[in-house]
């Protein structure tokens, strides 16, 4: 367990400024070898994406996670300043924790911290103490354990599974609520416990103060008739994770102002150009007495404040759900959620009871839980707080007496500033009037920004304070893609960016009016533009999307996350639904493609050292041949509803194309259908150097640039570290394509991509001029990229690719995409 060392306290400090206090707290965490000096500005940069003040005066500064290398081990320092120091608006910090957390470590002292919140008079003291002792005692484990009896936490129930949580970003607001709703449909208890911290998995306060991070393991345990279902669901949860957004390989703006003039830098959140007025938006002041005299009336009131808040929110849901989809609209589910926490429920009333009215006793639980979550070290679930107020807002207003300064959401079209915008904020945004946002505070990844990129609002945020002082009414442009906002440009710029912003605007509403009309070149050379899907519902969305068909279906998804493999039934149904859906169009059915990174726990693979050399893809299937060979009779059943294809994954050698090729002709007498056009992945290097002898046998080729960029350039594809430079334009990669393509061409073969530089706005004008006529990319994307087609001459083309060809690195083929569309 850390503990924190006298030597790292300074008490009866003096600073100025926020600034002055942050270095002075950096200082000691350096004099102690915790951290290099760099990493003081890595926590002033965290400053302007999120604040550090935990309340009752204490702030915990710490940097940034892409700053880890600066800090040299664990450690953590606390500068007390007796006078005080301004913090975020109206916030005074007297206590100072400076954090360099290299693991998880310093959590438990994060959450003794939040423990201490409580204990007003304590905080009080450690504040003007002259003794470091005594600050290091109040933040030791043994010194807070004793002030909070650990029976507050539940105990571990009978059954138990561990899991492993997924998603990028933890176990954050939605996949929380998503535990909470499953958890809640088993009579069950449930339980979770991620290192020394337990939380009752029906709660979403609770569990999001476990403050779980991607990868982190939990052990979920359940007691009750059914547990065994309760984990098995649960586990299963954990472990898949989160979809991912989906961002859409759309145009740029292009534009760059030509004078520097007054420019307020932020973060990226939404893109595009927004053009008006700035506005600042005030924000709202509930005021409620702090007092009633009947408890039992209070309780009253604040249950029908709730209930109507729930209802609110509901229908806020449905209706974002229709401008933005599901996706955007989940955070108002997860405030259901938070409305329906037992715990939140206990606190206020147990206030009321005191004595305490309804508003007042709502306002301080929801404080003190904001506060919590605020304290957990990671962005998205401190960020979490933020939705913690606003649902507590929504209860507020029906409670209070008084309500100063109700925000106005403006009129006429503006540019709105504001210190933060809450997802109910975000959500009330009519795109008529707000042109586009900046933000003192908010991240790329905050429901507010998720809200804006569905909406199409640009938005910066995370612009620090200097948002707040701009002249009301000043012209501006905001730009989303590049995170700036330029006050009173000149008029010359001013004027171009009225230009690029309508040349966009006009792109975006051609690409989606023709999303049905085919991908031809201007000089008329026609490119095939599809899907690539994974469960077969997907199919009719493609085609809704404007796609040609399927170019990939990863025929996997139907045989990951299930204890045995479907039948020939399930999954010749399955397959049919595509058809079916795709009404005519064709699909290209994936065979088997596991192992490497997709494990099916039925089959009991055997552990590799390398399973991405290993046994994967076509190999696999050769190893189970009654697996294989029910696929196949399953693909060529529903071959005889459609135009269906057939391609093998992973093929490295011709002895692989030869032996897929002999089973699955086997399989066709035997049902005795008609022929099925067959092709295969190239995405291993010996395949793209023997592909003139593989031309020979295969019908067509589909280049999974995800693995050949893996295997050509040695960088495993999900490697954190190496994710940037693995880049599928790097002139290596295009040289093996354009190698597969030559070789194709002479055989008279069509050749296709369906690896992610496909859906690369550049990188499929580069596929194009290679000689690719087929490409396959995710469903949000197929519009842009055959809009894209559409603008491009085959010449153009084949010059960009001539010239991407002679780059000698990746930047400088993206480098080539500078000035052009
Ligand atoms: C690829 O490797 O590029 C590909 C499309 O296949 P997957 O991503 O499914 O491995
Ligand atoms: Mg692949």
């Amino acid at each position: 367990m850390l503990q924190l060392e006298s030597a790292n306290i300074q008490v009866g400090a003096q600073a100025s400024s926020k600034e002055q206090a942050i270095r002075q707290v950096a200082d000691l965490l350096v004099r102690s070898g915790c951290i290099e000096p760099g990493y003081a500005d890595s926590m002033l940069a965290r400053e302007k994406v999120a604040n550090t003040f935990l309340g009752q005066g204490v702030a915990i500064p710490h940097g940034l996670p892409k700053d880890r290398d600066l800090i040299k081990r664990t450690g953590i320092a606390v500068l007390q300043v007796p006078q005080g120091v301004p913090w975020q608006a109206g916030d005074t910090a007297q206590l100072i924790v400076g954090i360099a957390a290299k693991s998880d470590e310093h959590i438990d002292i994060l959450s003794n911290l939040t423990d201490l919140l409580f204990q007003e008079d304590l905080i009080a003291r450690l504040a003007v103490t002259r003794e470091p002792q005594e600050i290091a005692e109040a933040l030791s484990a043994a010194r807070v354990d004793e002030a909070v009896p650990s029976s507050e936490e539940p105990a571990d129930l009978d059954r138990s599974v561990e899991a492993t949580v997924a998603g990028a970003h933890g176990l954050h607001a939605r996949p929380a609520t998503a535990f909470v709703e499953r958890a809640k449909g088993f009579a069950s208890e449930v339980i979770v416990r991620h290192g020394t911290k337990t939380a009752n998995g029906k709660s979403l306060a609770a569990l999001l103060k476990l403050g779980v991070k991607t990868n982190g393991r939990v052990r979920i345990s359940a007691q009750g008739p059914d547990a065994d279902a309760a984990l098995a669901a649960l586990q299963e949860l954990i472990e898949q994770g989160e979809e991912e957004e989906h961002v859409l390989a759309g145009p740029t703006h292009g534009w760059t102002p030509r004078s520097a003039g007054a420019t307020v830098p932020g973060l990226a959140a939404s893109p595009g150009l927004a053009i008006g007025p700035v506005r600042l938006l005030r924000q709202r002041r509930i005021v409620v007495e702090r007092t009633a005299k009947d408890p039992v009336r209070e309780r009253q009131r604040l249950l029908d404040a709730i209930a109507t808040a729930r209802a609110e929110l509901q229908e806020l849901y449905e209706d974002v759900k229709k401008k933005t989809g599901a996706g955007g609209a989940a955070i108002f589910l997860a405030h259901a959620e938070f409305l329906a926490d037992p715990g939140l429920m206990e606190r206020a009333e147990a206030r009321i009871a005191q004595g305490e009215s309804a508003g007042w006793a709502w306002q301080k639980s929801i404080e003190a839980e904001a506060d919590g979550l605020e304290k957990v070290d990671d962005p998205l679930l401190a960020g979490r707080a933020t939705d913690l107020r606003d649902v507590g807002m929504r209860v507020l207003r029906r409670l209070a007496g008084v309500i100063e300064e109700e925000p106005e959401l403006p009129a006429e079209p503006v540019l709105l500033l504001a210190d933060d915008l809450t997802p109910s904020d975000a959500a009330a945004l009519d795109p008529a009037h707000v042109l586009g946002f900046c933000t003192v505070g908010g991240g790329p990844t905050s429901h507010a920004a998720i809200i804006a990129r569905s909406l199409g609002i640009p938005a910066v945020v995370g612009a620090g304070p200097v948002v707040l002082h701009q002249p009301e009414g000043a012209m501006a442009v905001l730009d989303g893609d590049n995170g700036v906002l330029y006050i009173e440009p000149s008029a010359e710029d001013l004027q171009e960016a009225r230009e690029a912003q309508k040349s966009l605007a006009g792109l975006r509403d051609v690409e989606h009016r023709t999303r049905y009309e085919p991908a031809l070149t201007t000089d008329g050379v026609r490119i095939e533009v599809v899907a690539n899907t994974g469960l077969s519902k997907e199919a009719a969305q493609a085609v809704e999307a404007g796609g040609e068909g399927i170019g990939l279906m990863r025929s996997e998804f139907l045989f990951l996350e299930r204890d045995t493999p479907p039948s020939e039934d399930e999954q010749y149904e399955a397959y049919k639904q595509a058809v079916d859906a795709l009404q005519g169009l064709p699909v290209i059915i994936r065979t088997l493609d596991i192992g490497g990174d997709k494990a099916v726990p039925y089959l009991d693979l055997p552990a590799e050292e390398n399973p991405f050399l290993g046994v994967r893809g076509v190999r696999l299937c050769f190893a189970y041949p009654e697996l294989f060979k029910t696929q196949l009779r399953a693909i060529f059943r529903a071959s005889v509803h459609g135009p269906v294809k057939i391609m093998f994954p992973m093929i490295a050698t011709l002895a692989d194309l030869r032996e897929a090729l002999a089973i699955s002709e086997q399989v066709r007498q035997e049902l005795g259908v008609g022929k099925v056009e067959t092709g295969i992945m190239i995405e291993v290097p010996s395949a793209v150097l023997m592909a003139p002898e593989l031309a020979e046998l295969a019908d067509f080729f589909s280049i999974g640039t995800n693995d050949l960029t893996q295997y050509v350039l040695a960088m495993d594809r999900g490697h954190p570290r190496l994710a940037k430079q693995a880049d599928g334009l790097h002139p290596a990669v295009l040289r093996m394509i354009d190698q597969t393509v030559r070789a194709a061409t002479a055989k008279n073969r069509w050749v296709g991509v369906c690896g992610g530089v496909a859906g690369d706005p550049l990188g499929a004008v580069i596929l194009v001029g290679l000689g690719v006529t087929e490409l396959s990319v995710s469903i949000p994307s197929i519009a842009a990229i055959k809009a894209r087609v559409r603008n491009l001459s085959m010449k153009d083309a084949q010059e960009l690719a001539r010239r991407a060809l002679a780059c000698d690195s990746a930047e400088a083929v993206r480098g080539l995409a500078k000035g052009k569309r």
